[in-house]
């Protein structure tokens, strides 16, 4: 079965995902991570997507939906049984509707999509605070999660940084564009689907259970 997990950036969707595939066995299908496959392994989906990417433009949705059928058929055909975690798709109402085909060619049906709520003021927070070891790529919190000695890595010891895109300015843009283009894929799921929406400020372990719940509630009838 395929499950959607969806939020802002910094909503915590990559953690929870991660808690699922360690604790629960679920399959995690990003389409960032596919992506970069078919550029590394050369695939015709990953030349197309170079020559796309190196124009400036936006992979179109044509080129995700086929990729994502690649991915889905083939995930299907190994392991029909597998609970599907799709992370980074869809982010339109047209992909959503092309999942839906998808979905229904496989015979195989969507289970919960959950979406996790935050407020922009806590995403501001969580990101702008955030520090990535330029060497090894740990990543710390000035709040949350600080290393040891100020700006400097626990574990390699090498400079922390705070990448543009964890800036004040980067983060509302990047918010903007998710509400814009995210709201009505919310909205379609609200009307077709098992759709959960949960508040994702507490901390993980405590969204994580919520996860579950919703995850369980959707199995029964
Ligand atoms: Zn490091």
């Amino acid at each position: 079965m395929i499950h959607l997990l969806m939020g802002a950036p910094g909503a915590g969707k990559g953690t929870q995902g991660d808690m699922l595939v360690e604790r629960c066995g679920f399959v995690k299908l990003s389409t960032g991570d596919i992506l970069r496959k078919h550029i590394a392994d050369k695939t015709d989906i990953g030349k197309k997507i170079e020559s796309v990417m190196a124009s400036g433009s936006l992979v179109s949705d044509d080129l995700l939906i086929d990729m994502v059928r690649a991915e889905l058929s083939r995930l299907h055909a190994e392991a029909p049984e597998s609970e599907v975690l799709l992370d980074g798709f869809p982010r339109t109402v047209e992909q959503a509707v092309a999942l839906e085909g998808l979905l229904k060619n496989l015979d195989c049906g969507l289970g919960t999509v959950i979406f996790l709520d935050v407020s922009d003021e806590d995403v501001i927070k969580r990101l702008c605070g955030r520090r990535v070891c330029r060497q090894c790529g740990k990543n710390y919190h000035v709040e949350y999660l600080p290393a040891a000695k100020d700006g400097i890595c626990d574990d390699c010891g090498s400079e922390l940084m705070h990448r543009d895109d964890d800036k004040e300015a980067r983060i509302k843009n990047r918010l903007g564009v998710f509400r814009t283009q995210t709201s009505p894929v919310l909205d379609f799921y609200r009307e077709n689907g098992h759709y959960v929406e949960m508040p994702a400020s507490g901390s993980s372990e405590d969204v994580f259970s919520g996860v579950l719940d919703a995850l369980e509630q959707s199995k029964s009838p």
